[in-house]
């Protein structure tokens, strides 16, 4: 085995480190266990809070605790005469020409503070993998320079590590896709985090990559799609409270905190309902927002981010038409506005398959891997990892594309109404291996209106599954009779490290049986509920053609089936609808029990 050597992208909101596994590169740990550490810190009387633990001291003790380090590294008072105005710690000018950051009675280097961050990485890094870990790449912005860089290695050895390399966050994106691979061409890394906004344009030659030019802006990033809705929340809270005020921090911190969630919501759904809820102001205000209309707002945003890209690509004397190749950076980059923006910006697919604010330390772990001595015999997603379907009825998860398909990958299954007159779908896309979508991940959702009113079980909606060979899925619905559809864009895999995968496809197993009986539980129990409403509805036939006895029958048959709708054992329930099925059969056969046989016929949804 090759020594492991570790990847780190030390980022400006969250840092987080990968490895090159068995199965090849991911992030460390799980969602759950926080392998995302946020770059925050605080000081207290007997050492450092760090990532979500720091969170709530931002507020409360704001004079102690420290973000945005990364901006401060490497650099001189002068330099960063505008960002401290900003920061609410205090900066002060220290020897060399660099600066130190007062907490309380003690002052550190930014290079202390970001060492806090990284030991923090190496201690949970060592506890998920169950070994010491001595090395680690590092990356840093394409603009950094030789001071900001110097400034980083400093940080990881003060954590106890040696950094092997220093690589930029554009190639280390670059190599997760295995661009390196392709010996020569063009690449555009676009990269919109939380508070910045960096294009670089990457030249490939011999498989090393020379960054030509980079541009950006250090102010625009998720923060102000973030605003853009705290304005609008604001707006429609300003409309039904005229004389609200909301300038407090903890109304702030709510409508930012909201906003957030939103924004994210939308990421997979073209609409979203929200409730603000200002305790203090005894206020739950509800409100709908619809994708497009975000789309819309944060318009000006994103031409701005294709101003600067304009600029690199003039900067380095190329045409839209030379990038080969376009890598999407950055967890604001999930946003579909953006994603479709990038796209017709340079006339090019972007990559999407790796998760684009895991993409960066991957490609750092894959580096790692290879100045190892390690090889690049893994593969890029090119099968869906766990099943793709929507919810129907009773909670019940329907895969339409079942796990390890090759991509591309297309499927279509028909579905339809279970109510009468209908007019709306409401199609929940689900990832998952289990038989309920409690058990699975939700990954969006999108209704399908305007379908003409019509019977229960009438119309015929058809939905597809598209995955292109970048991994994003294309859900659509389609109601045939009326022609109405919809359609919405999400990417699956997102949010999953392998060893995610790994743990739901065990559960999966280690519960299908339970599974299995459950989800014909609920479809039993539909079932039983369709035929006591055929029955129901043509007893008057019943009362011609069955004699006393036979109609008796049926309604103590009804009675038992009613009974074991509460057990837990769908075979039971089987069992009992089959012999009410028997006992209903005449009624069914009979020319005039047509209607009812039909009912009976509908058995599946
Ligand atoms: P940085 O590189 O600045 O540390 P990240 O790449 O981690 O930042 O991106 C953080 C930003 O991504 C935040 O503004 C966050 O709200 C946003 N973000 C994360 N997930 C989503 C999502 N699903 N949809 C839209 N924005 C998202
Ligand atoms: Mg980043």
């Amino acid at each position: 085995m090759t020594e492991t050597i570790i990847g780190i992208d030390l980022g400006t909101t969250n840092s987080l480190s990968a490895s090159v596994f068995e199965e090849g590169p991911e992030i460390i740990g799980t969602a759950q266990d926080a392998c995302m550490v946020p770059s925050l810190l605080s000081r207290t009387g007997n050492g450092w809070l760090v990532g979500e633990e720091a969170r709530a001291r931002l507020i409360s003790s704001p004079t102690n605790s420290v973000y945005s380090v990364k901006r401060l590294m490497g650099r001189g008072l002068e330099e960063l005469e505008e960002e401290i105005r900003e920061l609410p710690y205090q900066v002060e000018a220290a020897q060399r020409k660099l600066v130190k950051i007062r907490l309380g009675e003690e002052s550190f280097t930014p290079q202390e503070l970001s060492s806090v961050i990284l030991s923090r990485i190496k201690e949970k890094a060592e506890k998920l993998l169950e070994r010491t870990i001595e090395k680690a790449v590092i990356t840093v912005p394409a603009y950094f320079d030789d001071a900001q860089r110097q400034a980083t290695r400093d940080a990881g050895k003060i954590a106890g590590l040696d950094v092997v390399r220093i690589i930029n966050e554009p190639t280390a994106a670059a190599i997760a896709y295995g661009l390196d691979e392709k010996k020569q061409g063009y690449v555009a890394v676009y990269d919109l985090g939380g508070g910045t906004f960096d294009i670089s344009i990457l030249e490939l030659k011999g498989k090393l990559f020379k960054v030509v030019a980079t541009h950006g802006d250090t102010r625009l990033g998720g923060d102000d799609i973030d605003r853009v809705l705290v304005t609008l929340f604001t707006q429609s809270l300003l409309d039904q409270y005229p004389n609200l005020d909301l300038e407090d921090p903890s109304s702030r911190q709510i409508l930012r905190k909201t906003a957030e969630e939103v924004k994210i919501a939308l990421s997979g759904s073209m609409e979203v309902e929200y409730i603000l809820e200002l305790p203090e102001k005894r206020i739950k205000h509800r409100g709908q927002l619809k994708a497009d209309e975000l789309s819309r707002q944060i318009e000006p945003l994103l031409k701005r981010t294709f101003d600067s890209c304009a600029k690199a690509l003039s900067d380095a004397g190329l045409k839209h038409g030379d990038i080969d190749e376009v890598v999407l950076v950055g967890g604001s980059t999930l946003v579909p506005a953006v994603r479709k923006g990038v796209e017709s910006f340079f006339g090019r697919t972007p990559h999407v398959a790796i998760d684009p604010y895991k993409v960066v330390a991957i490609g750092a772990a894959i580096q790692g891997h290879l100045l190892a001595g390690g090889r690049r015999d893994f593969l890029l997603l090119d099968v869906v990892p766990l099943a793709l379907g929507i919810e129907t009825l009773g909670g019940t998860f329907s895969k339409v594309i079942t796990a390890n398909t090759s991509l591309p990958a297309e499927e279509s299954e028909v579905f339809t109404t279970h109510v009468d007159q209908q007019t709306s779908i409401e199609i929940n896309i689900f990832q998952g291996e289990r038989e309920l979508v409690q058990d699975c991940r939700s990954l969006g959702r999108f209704k399908l209106r305007g379908i003409p009113p019509m019977k229960a079980g009438f119309p015929l909606v058809e939905v597809t599954f598209r995955v292109d060979s970048n991994g994003l899925l294309t859900v659509s619905a389609y109601e045939k009779r009326s022609g109405t559809e919809a359609q919405i864009e999400v990417i699956p895999s997102h949010g999953l490290t392998q060893m995610e995968i790994d743990a739901i496809m065990e559960a999966s197993f280690e519960h299908a049986v339970d599974d299995f009986n459950q989800r014909q539980l609920i479809e039993f129990k539909q079932t039983a509920e369709r035929v006591f409403r055929g029955i129901q509805m043509n007893w008057k036939i019943a009362e011609e053609i069955l004699d006393e006895d036979q109609r008796f029958s049926i309604q103590k048959q009804m009675e038992i089936v009613k009974q074991k709708m509460t057990s837990e054992d769908s075979q039971i329930l089987k069992a009992e609808l089959d012999a009410l099925g028997n006992l209903t059969r005449p009624l069914a056969d009979s020319a005039m029990g047509r209607a009812v046989l039909e009912e009976l016929q509908q058995q599946n949804p």
